[in-house]
This record gives C-alpha cells, structure tokens and sequence, in this order.
C-alpha cells in the first residue's frame, strides 16, 4: 500500500466507517466489545458524511462525519456517565444502552406476550 495523506483510500480501511445497516453496525460493535477491548468506550450514532467519500458492499468510508445521535454501551465502563458527558461535546443526544446480558434476558421478558 502506498502512503497516502488523505483519508479515505480506495484500496485502504481508513477514513470513518458507516454502515448502510444497523445490523451491520450491530456486528461491528459486537466482534469490538466482546473482545479484548470491552469497555473501550466505543460508541455507535446515526451520522452524515461529507467530504470524499467510498462506498463499500455494506456502506461508506468518509472523509469527515458528525453524529446525529449517538448511543454508547456501557458493558464494561468503569463510569458510562463520565463518557456520557465528554460525548456530551458533540452537542447532540447521548443514549446509555445497557446491553448485558442480564439486560438482554429482562428486555426478552418485557417483550413475552
Ligand atoms: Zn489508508
């Protein structure tokens, strides 16, 4: 791979990734957090992207993005809040999501009919 300045490069993994899906973002988040980096702060938002711009077969590598919302797990924070706040800079909504699984276990109760 030659060096390169900008980000994206088509032949690269740089730049901000999207997903056109949420599943999609849901799998990239799960092969994150159940890893080693568990409680890494790694958060998932619904953003626009600008700039240049590659799209892949599930969705986009850009240049520059900002978050409509943004939702952080808490799994494994030490203080989701203090996350929380500093996220709080982007000055969109901060969504905490429990997703444990314990959380998982009471949410499939909640949904039994
Ligand atoms: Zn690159």
């Amino acid at each position: 791979m030659p060096r390169h300045t900008t980000a994206p490069h088509p032949f690269c993994a740089c730049g901000i990734h999207a997903a056109a899906e949420l599943e999609h973002a849901l799998a990239y988040l799960g092969e994150n957090v159940e890893g080693d980096m568990q409680g890494s702060g790694q958060v998932l938002g619904r953003v626009t992207l600008w700039g240049r711009v590659v799209e892949g077969p599930s969705g986009w590598r850009a240049e520059k993005a900002y978050p409509f919302e943004l939702y952080l797990p808490t799994d494994g924070l030490d203080d989701p809040y203090e996350v929380a706040f500093a996220l709080a800079d982007y000055g969109v909504p901060v969504e905490l999501l429990d997703c444990s699984p314990v959380a998982a276990k009471v949410r499939a109760q909640l949904a039994a009919p």
